[in-house]
């Protein structure tokens, strides 16, 4: 059988794990955020993991991503928060996709979607109450709540949730996430008395579901913690387990003599006679080049630096003179759990100034999702 160059490799356990930390801690049923190919690791069989392990509901970003996830069978409710001017409602309603509103214009398209099928959308209201990102504005509030009740009172809406997010789940003492939820509180207020009421109520993100348990509603809405890697570093681990380990065959082993340079521009000149080996993994597979003379890769027991530039499709690893004992097709670690001594996807994010939510999501289409754990080898 042949493997592929590059393996992203999913602990469908860990993630089950994760889920139940997140449960424990929160005390609230879980809306799982299974949005950009849940961040990076693989909508499909990562949602049917976490719905198989108790999760209660999914949410996306974008409604294709929760009809991809209708299309491969899975029935579970799923939200779909952020939506584009031309968005096909129409097709959320077929596909019976809980919608996310954030303004009076999204209810209209969605209200004459759902008159024009002679059916009712199920709705959650997204309202803005602090983020200043998507949400109904504040200036709005008052119309769109009244726009609601008519098209509830219509039979156009079910109206199932309220939500909001927060800006500072980061900071679990902030003044600011208390102040959000009392402004969902009233929201949710204006609605009852309007005759409109929502079913269920979510704001916690990651963060907050390890840390604000009074912020828990009937749903927490955590992303990142799933995948078992944790909001607030300086909080500890919260004994999550990241579940994505990204691994690349050593395609190539070579000596090189005192002198050389080596890839693009040269950035990095051997001092001595060495061994260097070529790892199939690239910035067009998310290896951030500015990681370029930062990586590292696990061989065994051994880690070995990354040397030079990294290019589009491959870096440079120094092996030393003696060439560590790796051999061409032995498998190197990139970043996984961190148990064993390797790198971790937090050790890049704190190398270039990010966070490892973006290291995960943007690894690419080239790297092999391979799924490991969830009772099922075939997910
Ligand atoms: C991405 C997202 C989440 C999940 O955030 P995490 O920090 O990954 O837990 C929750 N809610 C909304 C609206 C989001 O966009």
């Amino acid at each position: 059988m042949s493997t592929s160059a590059l393996t992203a490799t999913v602990d469908l356990d860990a993630i089950a794990h994760n889920l139940g930390v997140v449960r424990e801690t929160s005390g609230g049923e879980v809306l799982a955020v299974v949005k950009a190919d849940a961040y990076g690791h693989g909508a499909v069989p990562v949602a049917r993991a976490l719905l198989a392990a108790g999760a209660a509901e999914l949410g996306v970003a974008h409604i294709g991503e929760a009809s991809a996830l209708r299309a491969a069978g899975i029935d579970a409710h799923i939200t779909a928060w952020l939506h584009h001017p031309s968005a096909d409602f129409g097709v959320a309603i077929d596909d019976d996709i809980d919608i996310a509103l954030s303004s009076r214009r999204q209810l209209e398209s969605v209200v004459a979607a759902a008159t024009a099928r002679g059916t009712a959308a199920t709705i959650t209201v997204k309202v803005d109450t602090g983020l200043n990102r998507s949400g109904v504005a504040v200036d709005e509030w008052a119309d769109f709540a009244d726009d609601l009740a008519k098209a509830r009172a219509s039979g156009a809406v079910v109206v199932r949730g309220i939500m909001c997010h927060l800006a500072r789940g980061d900071e679990p003492e902030h003044p600011l996430n208390s102040a959000q939820a009392q402004r969902l509180d009233s929201a949710a207020a204006d609605l009852r008395r309007l005759g409109a009421p929502a079913e269920v109520m979510h704001i916690a993100n990651s963060p907050a579901a390890l840390t604000r348990p009074d912020l828990t509603r009937d749903l927490v809405r955590p992303g990142i913690a799933l995948y078992g890697r944790t909001p607030i570093p300086e909080r500890g681990e919260f004994g999550l387990i990241p579940a994505m380990t990204l691994t690349a065959e050593v395609s190539l082993v070579k000596k090189l003599a005192a002198g050389q340079g080596v890839s693009y521009s040269h950035t990095w000149v051997s001092s001595s006679d060495t061994t260097i080996a070529v790892i199939p993994a690239g910035y067009a597979d998310g290896v951030p080049r500015l990681l370029s003379g930062a990586i590292v890769a696990r061989i065994g027991e051994e880690t070995f630096p990354g040397v030079g530039r990294i290019c589009m499709d491959q870096f440079v690893i120094d092996l030393g003179p003696d060439g560590g004992g790796v051999r061409e097709g032995d498998i190197a670690e990139l970043f996984g759990t961190g148990r064993d001594g390797g790198p971790t996807a937090r050790d890049w994010a704190d190398q270039i100034g990010t966070i490892d939510y973006e290291i995960v999501s943007g690894i690419g289409s080239r790297a092999t999702r391979r799924y490991t754990g969830g009772g099922n080898g075939d997910l």
